[in-house]
């Protein structure tokens, strides 16, 4: 196996101060998540028990997607409701009944938390619970929180998967040990992680979630567990409540991530150096082949990274250690400093971390670096490229494929796109004047 990189954590971000900031805020809620997950977990439905600002988010953000049956809705809490004149709880009965009956294809429904459904109060979990009695076995109801009360919108899926550990089945304590990847994949990143374990033949590999319901991943003390996102931390911890042991690794982006987050798999089943490098040698090559285009791009450029997801961190590391960006300030909505070990021995020590969000503070901060490129949410975008700056939006990585060694010029191309626009109508204006 090729040996691990070397880190001098003199060098790096490990015990570097963090600015922490609880002010406002400017992200979406956590019912972003469905227009990701519903692609997902093929026989699920989400059923939003909120506003008609709910229904309108989830499908402005799905827009683009027409499904002949689509698999999420919103049941509206109107003025009677809020009134407390109608009974919420029999006109979401209704709902799922009428719901359910039309559609047999359904076997996993889960409600889904909201603003408005927790200011009334609408106790979600015991209307899974009272549901689930009348529709059991045929369809598991579940219930989280996607509410922009509780929530920011990657924290939905967090909330989603939770819910669904209660449900894994146990696994025999004589089980071999298996492996679980945690967290959304698109399918064709999936397939091609599965083709890596089989080649460097590890077996009993399981994803979760899973692409139908009904084939869910056994659990237990023989489960090691590598983490797919970065915000996955209720999840883990309802994981390691059922006897699973997460495997420490960067995450799964870029080149050195990939291979970084392959061998802490790789070691724990003894897979050989040798066959380690035969497996992803080719894939290594021929993802930093890709790069390549992108390095004169980017190289130098300053990049700063607003709060929306915890993928900033991850994506700084790759884009300063693979596409010499230079860091100014990566925000993070929060800092689980488990899960970013890795990655913040290999971030750069230079690296300003920020926690949480006082927006106009930070867009002070923003204006003052002056970077080349922002990545931030659509509501501070526009504003931002009316003041001169390049952006890029966040929401974009967290839908696009952007995992592992094929998708890493794919990654690259993201930040390098809006950079080269920018020259573009910089240039057209000069040819104008
Ligand atoms: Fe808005 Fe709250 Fe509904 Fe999200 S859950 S769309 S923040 S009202």
């Amino acid at each position: 196996m090729n040996a691990a990189i070397p880190i001098k954590l003199d060098d790096s971000c490990i015990d570097s101060p963090v600015l922490r900031e609880r002010g406002q805020r400017e992200v979406f809620c956590g019912l972003t998540g469905i227009i990701w997950m519903h692609r997902k977990i093929q026989d699920a439905f989400f059923l939003v028990v909120g506003s008609r600002t709910c229904a309108h988010l989830i499908q402005s953000a799905a827009g683009v997607m027409i499904f002949a049956e689509p698999r999420f809705a919103t049941a509206i809490i109107d003025e009677r409701d809020l009134a407390g004149i109608a009974d919420a709880n029999e006109e979401l009965d209704r709902v799922v009944r009428r719901l359910l009956e039309r559609r047999p294809d359904i076997k996993m429904l889960f409600l889904v938390g909201s603003c408005p459904s927790e200011v009334i109060k609408l106790d979600l979990s015991r209307a899974a619970a009272r549901l689930s009695k009348e529709f059991l076995p045929n369809v598991r109801i579940l219930n989280y929180s996607g509410s922009g009360i509780e929530t920011t919108f990657t924290q939905g899926e967090d909330a989603c998967l939770a819910s669904m550990v209660p449900l894994l089945p146990p696994m025999e304590a004589t089980a071999p040990t298996s492996l679980m990847i945690v967290g959304c994949l698109p399918d064709v990143v999936e397939d091609q992680f599965a083709r890596h374990f089989k080649a460097m033949g590890i077996e009993n590999v399981q994803f979760f979630p899973p692409r139908n319901s009904r084939a869910l991943p056994s659990i237990g003390p023989n489960t090691r567990y590598l983490l797919a996102q970065p915000f996955l931390t209720d999840t883990a911890r309802a994981l390691e409540s059922r006897g699973a042991t997460h495997l420490p690794a960067p995450f799964p982006f870029g080149v050195e991530g990939t291979t970084e987050w392959l061998r802490a798999a790789a070691e724990v089943f003894g897979v050989s150096s040798e066959v380690f490098d035969s497996v992803t040698t080719p894939s290594r090559e021929r993802a930093q082949r890709a790069l390549e285009r992108h390095r004169t791009q980017l190289q130098g450029k300053r990049i700063f990274f607003f709060p929306d997801s915890p993928l900033e961190i991850p994506l700084a590391r790759f884009l300063s250690r693979e596409l010499g960006m230079q860091l100014t300030e990566v925000g993070t909505p929060y800092l689980h400093r488990d899960h970013m070990k890795r990655e913040l021995m290999l971030l750069p020590k230079t690296t300003q971390l920020s926690e949480g969000q006082d927006v106009e503070k930070q867009l002070d901060r923003c204006r003052a670096a002056t970077p080349d490129i922002v990545v931030c949410g659509l509501g501070l975008a526009n504003p931002l490229e009316a003041e001169g700056f390049t952006t890029k939006w966040a929401i974009e990585l967290v839908f696009s494929p952007i995992h592992g060694y094929e998708q890493s010029a794919d990654l690259a191309e993201l930040f390098a796109r809006p950079l080269v626009r920018r020259q573009k109508i910089a240039a057209e204006e000069l040819a104008c004047n």
